[in-house]
């Protein structure tokens, strides 16, 4: 079976509930609960890669303080590889603060800390060997290394012979393509939502958006449609084909659904599946994410997501 670097951010959250009514200041407001989860696109690709009975390696950089303590050994609880994962003295680990209303409405206080400073010197590239496919996820939240540093190291990896998915998050600077078209040769999978998608390309519909990213380079594309489930357009083709998502009754928790749904594709591709079976992988653990809380807390296992998926073929 393949193993997978996941490659970019990790975030300490630190949750407060139920904030119905936020202090004057000066003043304390006594709440529920507060409580440290890990989060990061990266990290959770990691974590529920593993769930899925993939090797994977975590690529990355913490602050040498007790949020980077709390998020390494969740890592290491869950038997991801942390050779690669580097501890900066200069910066703190990246966190959050959520609070949490009644109705689960987050607000959030965020550091970027490490994220912002990790760049392509600090990766380790005997442990991007070891790896058979190499998964970039944070892209436009790690000021160093976004847009010429992810290009230089993409490059690398595809003249070491590793197959390469990128996946993006929001970018809040509006520069989008700006960032990302000079890596777009050297992606064999791009991965955004259908939000992202739009604002990097510049189009509406998942063919346009697929024909610019081709054009510029990136080999295979998928578009994550929430809902909707997903499309896929497979290298060499001019049309894609939107595979439907698995249907969730009452959906508890959307955070993470785009994370779940390239873990579950790259767990697929790990066993050589098809890019369409990748594809309908993806979707199957995507719904399992929105049934729980949680970025990772819904993933099943590869052998019960299978059987999940064929259960449906039978309805
Ligand atoms: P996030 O940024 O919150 O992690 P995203 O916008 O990147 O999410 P989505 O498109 O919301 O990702 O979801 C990823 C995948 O999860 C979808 O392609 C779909 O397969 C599955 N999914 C998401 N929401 C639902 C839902 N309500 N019901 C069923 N499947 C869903």
């Amino acid at each position: 079976m393949k193993k997978v670097a996941c490659v970019g951010i990790l975030v300490a959250d630190v949750i407060v509930e139920p904030v119905a009514n936020y202090p004057e200041k000066g003043v304390l407001e006594i709440v529920n609960s507060i409580t440290m989860h890990n989060g990061g696109n990266a990290m959770t690709a990691a974590i529920n890669l593993r769930k899925l009975g993939v090797e994977s390696s975590m690529v990355g950089m913490v602050g040498n303080d007790m949020f980077g303590i709390f998020l390494k050994n969740k890592l290491q609880e869950a038997c991801v590889d942390i050779k690669g994962l580097k501890t900066s003295t200069n910066a703190q680990t990246s966190a959050s603060v959520l609070m949490l209303d009644e109705k689960g409405e987050r607000s959030f206080f965020h550091c970027r800390g490490t994220n912002a400073v990790f760049c392509e010197k600090d990766i380790d590239y005997s442990v991007i060997e070891e790896c058979d496919a190499v998964f970039v996820t944070g892209t436009f939240l790690m000021d160093k290394f976004d847009g010429k540093e992810t290009m230089v190291f993409l490059q690398k990896c595809k003249q070491m012979g590793k197959t390469t998915f990128l996946d993006v998050c929001w970018d809040a600077t509006g520069r989008w393509g700006e960032l990302l078209d000079m890596s777009m040769p050297y992606i064999d999978y791009l991965m955004p939502s259908i939000d992202e998608a739009v604002c990097i390309a510049q189009k509406d519909t998942p063919e346009e958006i697929a024909d610019v990213f081709v054009s510029k380079g990136a080999k295979n594309v998928i578009i994550k449609l929430g809902s909707k489930g997903s499309y896929l357009r497979k290298e060499g083709e001019k049309k894609g084909r939107i595979f439907p998502p698995y249907y969730v009754e009452n959906p508890v928790d959307t955070t993470g659904a785009g994370d779940s749904f390239c873990s579950g594709f790259l767990a697929a591709f790990a066993r050589e599946l098809s890019p369409e079976d990748c594809t309908v992988f993806g979707n199957a653990t995507g719904s399992h994410c929105v049934t729980a809380k949680g970025a990772t807390t819904g993933i099943k296992t590869y052998e019960e997501t299978l059987e999940f998926i064929n259960s449906r073929k039978e309805k």
